[in-house]
């Protein structure tokens, strides 16, 4: 039982014999106690269901067209931002190249290789004379070239002032450098 009319809000009255309600003021009246469930809307058909679903696929192609255009652009967009290459990239670019070019030059150029025989005479020795020795660097030593070119190891070497590389004595080539 309602107290109010739903429609305007008026003040019901209790219910007639039949248990409808009625209102006094705009004639609204509760349905019937025995039929309440109202019947299922009927399927639309006919020229207003058609015309309504052609206009849904038209709103769904349009909004399918602007979203295609929206993703067109920006990709265009996206592209064109990709290729526009900034002027602080380029100078960051060109300091990175820079700075490996620099790393790849050494501080101080090595020595170039040379052989036993260079290497005796870089110490100002004689390889023709069998009584001309060499010193080590710190004069302790003293060594003909008999003795000098059959220095084995690497200490040995460098007690001279040179360093060594098997690899390239064993693949025929000179493989003595003076150290820095
Ligand atoms: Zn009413």
């Amino acid at each position: 039982m309602l107290e109010s009319c739903p429609r305007c809000s008026s003040r019901l009255g209790p219910p007639l014999k039949t248990g409808r309600q009625v209102c006094a003021e705009c004639g609204w009246s509760s349905a019937p106690m025995r039929s309440r469930t109202t019947p299922p809307p009927p399927p639309k058909t006919g020229v207003a269901h058609i015309v309504q679903l052609c206009w849904r696929i038209v709103q769904r192609v349009v909004r399918l067209s602007i979203a295609w255009l929206k993703e067109k652009f920006q990709g265009y967009q996206e592209t064109r931002a990709n290729n526009s290459v900034k002027p602080g990239q380029v100078m960051a670019g060109l300091s990175d190249r820079l700075s490996a070019l620099e790393q790849s030059i050494p501080t101080s150029p090595k020595a170039p290789w040379i052989t036993p025989e260079e290497a005796f005479e870089a110490l100002g020795g004689q390889i023709d004379n069998p009584n001309s020795v060499v010193r080590t660097v710190n004069g302790q030593a003293a060594v003909s070239f008999a003795r000098f070119r059959v220095l084995k190891s690497e200490a040995e070497w460098r007690a001279f002032g040179f360093e060594i590389d098997s690899i390239r004595r064993d693949a025929g080539k000179s493989w003595i450098r003076q150290l820095g």
